[in-house]
């Protein structure tokens, strides 16, 4: 039996009988899309498609590490000293991922790009490149060298958006929050077409709007950390809710001492995070945030995590992998404010 969460204050205007379900598909950032909407034929699907693309077009101009022509590659080629003007959606990403830095006090940081790549989860070279290995003590303090997110500075422009220093040497990774961004900005512009019962996903991030044809709720499961997990799944109605999740079985390596390598990296010490928390789920109305505390609790671990997410009063989730010493299986952990949901 799942166990099931709803939120605290729900709107009952369900879908007009008659309404039908819709739904989208597709690809973007090395992952997928989705979109289902509850409604009649207007706005059809193509303008809808068309819309969802350009949202995520956008997010990938402006933000992309992957893109070489992206405003933030150009950001991270550019010369000590310059300075960037950054549009308004990526000035909005920026601000954000440096108060998750504050507030995490650099666990979580945008300016982890050079140790990013150094543990092969960048650009290149990757880690599932033939020949690829772990980098040594040396390599990661210099690469440590040139994260420090406290030497940005971000002024805003009076005509909106805002301009950023390159330190020198320093390589944004907006990795952790962008696709959650993007599932907002795509929500928005569908909301701008006039629908008002939406689900859009991206990559595992997701974010609902209203309800399904017939007036139930979009109905989420979080995803368990492991098939074998034995954990209840926990079934939420996103209903004007956004939930993200962070683990470290979504994308690692073993190296050749048979160690699991995270792609969540501590930028605080410069090595992959290796305490055992297997995922950290966070729900929220926004996506964007969602999506950038759940990277920050999976970075701070079972214990740490807890205490921040406890202050912050955010809807939590964490799953703990107990050693083969604890006799394996997983400890699991629900914030008051999740549970408040229950
Ligand atoms: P997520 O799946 O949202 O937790 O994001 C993971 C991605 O964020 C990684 O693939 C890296 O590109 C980047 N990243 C890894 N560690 C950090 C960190 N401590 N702070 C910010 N971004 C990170
Ligand atoms: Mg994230």
């Amino acid at each position: 039996m799942p166990r099931v969460l709803i939120p605290l204050l729900v709107d009952d205007s369900a879908p007009a009988l008659g309404a039908r379900l819709h739904g989208l598909d597709g690809q973007t950032m090395g992952t997928t899309w989705q979109v289902r909407w509850a409604g009649g034929e207007s706005p059809s699907a193509p303008r809808v498609q068309a819309e969802v693309q350009q949202a995520l077009d956008l997010v990938i101009a402006q933000m992309s590490t992957w893109l070489e022509s992206s405003d933030l590659a150009r950001y991270n080629g550019a010369e000590a000293g310059s300075w960037h003007v950054l549009p308004a959606e990526f000035t909005a990403v920026m601000q954000a991922a440096l108060q998750l830095a504050d507030g995490s006090d650099g666990a979580f940081n945008p300016a982890a790009g050079a140790l990013v790549n150094l543990w092969g989860f960048g650009p290149a070279p990757r880690y599932t490149d033939p020949g690829f290995t772990s980098p040594d003590a040396p390599a990661v303090d210099a690469a440590l060298a040139r994260c420090g997110w406290r030497d940005l500075r971000l002024e805003p422009l009076p005509a909106g958006g805002a301009r950023l220093l390159q330190p020198g040497g320093l390589r944004l990774d907006l990795s952790a929050i962008a696709k959650g961004y993007a599932v907002d900005l795509a929500t928005q512009r569908l909301q701008a077409l006039g629908l008002r019962h939406v689900l859009v996903e991206v990559g595992g991030e997701l974010r609902g709007l209203g309800m399904r044809p017939g007036g139930q709720p979009w109905w989420v499961d979080l995803e368990p950390p492991a098939p074998d997990a034995a954990l209840e799944p926990v079934r939420l109605a996103l209903h004007g809710l956004a939930v993200a999740t962070s683990g470290d079985y979504r994308r690692f390596y073993a190296d050749p001492q048979g160690q699991r390598q995270s792609h969540t990296l501590d930028p605080r010490s410069g090595w992959p995070i290796a305490h055992g928390l297997a995922s950290a789920s966070v729900v929220h109305d926004s996506a964007m945030w969602a999506d950038g505390w759940s990277t920050v609790l999976m970075v701070l671990g079972f214990e740490a995590g807890q205490a921040l997410a406890t202050r912050h009063g955010l809807a939590a989730l964490l799953v703990r992998r107990r050693s083969p010493a604890e006799g394996g299986g997983f400890d699991e952990w629900m914030s008051p404010a999740l549970r408040a949901m229950a």
